[in-house]
């Protein structure tokens, strides 16, 4: 799964972060009670902002963060098979309070955890009905701009209306991610806030709905409570840019086996999610840790062996938990670092994605190795500027929606074109320069591939060891499993 742009903003779950630092595998076997403290703490990291840092010696495969969504999300593509309070695939009940969206089974469950009543939210649902109505009708970005601040409006009903300091603290996480933003709405680009002036008017109507509908309840939470003013709503729609995780479409079924079939389906994006932790990890391009989330129960499955003992006790693990996995070992003190894309993905091509979706040029180390390389070859760095630079500032300054949709499929043409020369001109090279491109590669490095990249065709997941003790890896993006048997046989046949 990628964080990127395009993911859909997000909408309102009831689900809370919370942190459970698991205790070393040494205190555990001595069989120590005590919870060891937290695994990771969040630091400036110089240049790079807000991150993640061990905060103790890490091992492979232990769970560092476990937290649940602040905020998810369905793309408007899936709103009518993903379920809109926790992105779950098939759903099929039509949301009882607007008939807009789809809920899953458990979330329509009274007793399940996950379940809130009548609809998916007061102001959410009136989001959906307003936003079937308005003319002339939204676009679909416009859209999920809506379900976001509409979730985001919901949170603030809570607060206002019914004392609820909780959902007040969702929305002061989502407040703390990147970018800062000043008082007068410094930090954001024009596009956001000129979306957000665009979806005020049928944010206000959803929000002028609840208020008239429930006159009696809404005390103190008149329309400006609730809907938010201008600057706030800006920059929540910054931050969901800067930090969803986008949700690709389901990619193995119920019964954990793998799709095979490699339609399109499989690289859309079903939603996106806002975390509070995890969306503070920065880049690299050799991760050292790897995230999995529950969408398609994959930390549920017995057969990947996620099962890992939580702080309350003996809950499985909820639809919009996500967990950090450490791939390897991370010692005390070093940053904790996740991939925003595809391992695979070609130098040229990860370092215009970086610059373009999250504005910044990555010198991790293995970017520093490509580019000698690319140097050398006289091929593509992603560093070109040009016409790429030009494209990812009219994305970012456009203040109209035409604007919009013009310098995205803009930039994404320049992307694809760009991508396609690459790999014609890789095609064309003779076995001996192969050879030598191949030679050059440093063993670790070597290694990092073979170990940690997973085996099927065109997935570009990563590969996590489930817990300490585990003899396998499994991968983050299709659930494949791999054994250390057949790793030890990969690396004696010289795979990679
Ligand atoms: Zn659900
Ligand atoms: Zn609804
Ligand atoms: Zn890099
Ligand atoms: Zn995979």
């Amino acid at each position: 799964m990628t964080k990127k742009k395009e993911l859909a903003p997000l909408e309102l779950s009831t689900k809370n972060v919370l942190l459970t630092p698991r205790r070393p595998a040494t205190a555990r076997r001595a069989g120590h009670v005590a919870m060891a403290g937290a695994a990771v703490a969040q630091r400036e990291i110089p240049g790079r902002g807000v991150g993640l840092v061990a905060a103790r010696d890490i091992d492979a495969g232990e769970t560092i963060v476990a937290e649940h969504a602040l905020l998810v999300g369905v793309s408007e593509e899936f709103r009518r098979v993903c379920c809109a309070s926790c992105l779950a695939h098939g759903a099929a009940t039509p949301c009882s309070g607007c008939g807009e969206v789809v809920l899953c089974d458990a979330c329509v469950d009274p007793a399940s955890p996950w379940h809130r009543g009548a609809g998916h939210g007061a102001v959410v649902c009136a989001a959906e009905r307003v936003a079937s109505a308005w003319r002339p009708p939204l676009s679909a970005p416009d859209r999920e701009r809506l379900r976001f601040l509409g979730a985001c409006a919901e949170l603030r009903r809570a607060h206002v209306v019914n004392g609820d300091a909780r959902a007040r603290a969702r929305l002061d996480a989502v407040l703390r991610l990147c970018p800062d933003v000043g008082p007068a709405g410094e930090g954001i680009d024009p596009r956001e806030a000129s979306a957000a002036e665009r979806v005020r008017p049928a944010l206000e109507a959803a929000v002028q709905a609840i208020i008239a509908s429930t006159e009696a309840n809404t005390a103190g939470g008149g329309l400006r409570a609730i809907a938010g003013d201008a600057v706030e709503n800006a920059a929540l729609l910054a931050k969901e840019t800067k930090n969803a995780f986008g949700v690709m479409a389901a990619h193995h079924r119920a019964d954990g086996s793998h799709s095979n079939d490699d339609s399109d389906d499989d690289r859309r994006v079903r939603g996106g999610a806002v975390y509070e932790l995890a969306s503070r990890v920065n880049h690299a391009c050799f991760p050292n840790v790897a995230r999995f989330d529950n969408f398609d129960g994959v930390l549920t499955s017995p057969s990947h062996e996620f099962h890992v003992p939580r702080r309350d006790g003996a809950n499985p693990p909820g639809p919009t938990e996500l967990r950090l996995v450490a791939i390897d070992k991370i010692p005390a003190g070093c940053e904790v670092t996740m991939s925003y894309l595809p391992v695979s993905e070609s130098c040229a091509r990860r370092r215009r994605r970086l610059r373009n979706t999250f504005g910044f040029g990555c010198d991790c180390e293995r970017c520093v190795i490509e580019c000698a390389w690319a140097r050398e070859d006289g091929t593509a760095t992603g560093d070109e500027g040009g016409a790429f630079e030009d494209a990812s500032r009219r994305a970012r300054e456009a203040r109209d929606e035409a604007a919009e949709l013009e310098a995205d499929a803009y930039a994404d043409a320049l992307d694809r074109e760009s991508n396609e020369l690459e790999e014609t001109a890789n095609r064309s090279l003779d076995d001996a320069e192969r050879t030598r491109r191949a030679d050059r590669i440093p063993a670790t490095y070597a290694l990092w591939f073979v170990r940690n990249m997973c085996p099927v065709d065109g997935c570009g997941g990563t590969l996590a060891p489930p817990h300490v003790t585990a003899d396998h890896m499994t991968c983050n993006y299709c659930g494949a499993r791999r054994g250390d048997e057949e790793f030890f046989r990969r690396l004696d046949a010289g795979a990679g």
